[in-house]
């Protein structure tokens, strides 16, 4: 099991994800920018847009003791929207209508009027629902949408709930997340290397790359990636990665240098031609 200070847990819910209905981008955006801020995303759990599924992954993930969990859609005014539910449940805190949420609401109203579109005189129950959170929790602002995304501190871990609509998730997350995490992470930077190889397979190469990672581990990370076979000859590519604390940016380029030269070498011996990618 991987906690820690930096470890991310993902918690996406809908069922159009499950059902092949809608491609889940968002996890993968999200993960793309959490592991440039340094973080590792350790688990991605997707769950239909059940109370008991939804609340059991919030509980399972807390109890991982991630530093942080962003769950990913189910904010919204439907019936099916019931995401901070299943959160209040693991979390054990009830469910009260937030004076800051509601603020962020007829914020987004206003703005929504001013652009001409047509509202109800009165703000609707349905809307009134996104209002609702966590006890104790703090709603982010969503300069896009109705529904405020949720922070709610729990324990070791800081949860974070998003929107499922794309654009909503995205702008809430650089707009009022992303500057917190890069001040609450620790400080690490991740340099990477690729190259390709032709005429090996991932198999005779295996015992090398093992060899490699008990060697240069913790630091180094090395991952094949098999493309596939271009006239009959196996193409592999290979990335070799290194997160360092700032103060061992030097030496953790040499060692990663040094492991690359030792994967080519190898790659070379073992009959492969060696091209760089990037
Ligand atoms: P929700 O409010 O969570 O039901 O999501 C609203 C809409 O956002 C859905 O109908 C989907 O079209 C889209 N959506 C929800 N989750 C995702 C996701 N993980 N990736 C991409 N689109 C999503
Ligand atoms: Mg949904």
């Amino acid at each position: 099991m991987t906690s820690g200070q930096n470890t991310i847990e993902i918690v996406v819910i809908g069922n159009e994800l499950l059902n092949g209905t809608t491609l889940d981008t968002n996890s993968h955006w999200i993960s793309k920018r959490l592991v440039r801020l340094g973080a590792i995303v350790t688990r991605k759990t997707t769950v239909r847009d059940d109370l008991g599924e939804i609340s059991e992954a919030f509980s399972a993930a807390i109890g991982r003791t991630p530093s942080w969990i962003f769950s990913l859609g189910g904010l919204g005014p439907t019936y099916d929207d019931m995401t901070l539910k299943g959160l209040s449940r693991a979390v054990k805190r009830p469910i009260q209508r937030n004076i800051r949420a509601l603020k962020i609401i007829r914020e987004s109203r206003e703005r929504r009027v001013l652009s001409g579109a047509k509202l109800p005189m009165r703000i609707t129950q349905a809307t009134l629902k996104m209002a609702d959170l966590p006890r104790g929790s703090i709603p982010l602002r969503n300069s896009v949408g109705t529904a405020p995304g949720v922070l709610t501190i729990t324990g070791s871990a800081k949860v974070i709930s998003l929107p499922g609509v794309p654009r909503e998730m995205k702008a809430i997350f650089v707009e009022e997340v992303q500057r917190v995490m890069k001040r609450e992470l620790p400080k690490f930077g991740k340099i990477e290397k690729w190259f390709r190889t032709s005429g090996i397979t991932e198999s005779a190469i295996a015992p090398y790359i093992g060899k490699l990672m008990k060697e240069y581990s913790p630091l180094i990370y090395i991952k094949s990636h098999p493309v596939g076979f271009k006239n009959r000859v196996s193409i592999l590519e290979f990335q070799i990665s290194a997160t360092y604390r700032l103060d061992e940016e030097l030496k953790s380029k040499k060692i990663l240098s040094e492991a690359t030269t030792e994967l080519i070498a190898v790659s070379k011996k073992l009959g492969g031609k060696v091209d760089p990618i990037r």
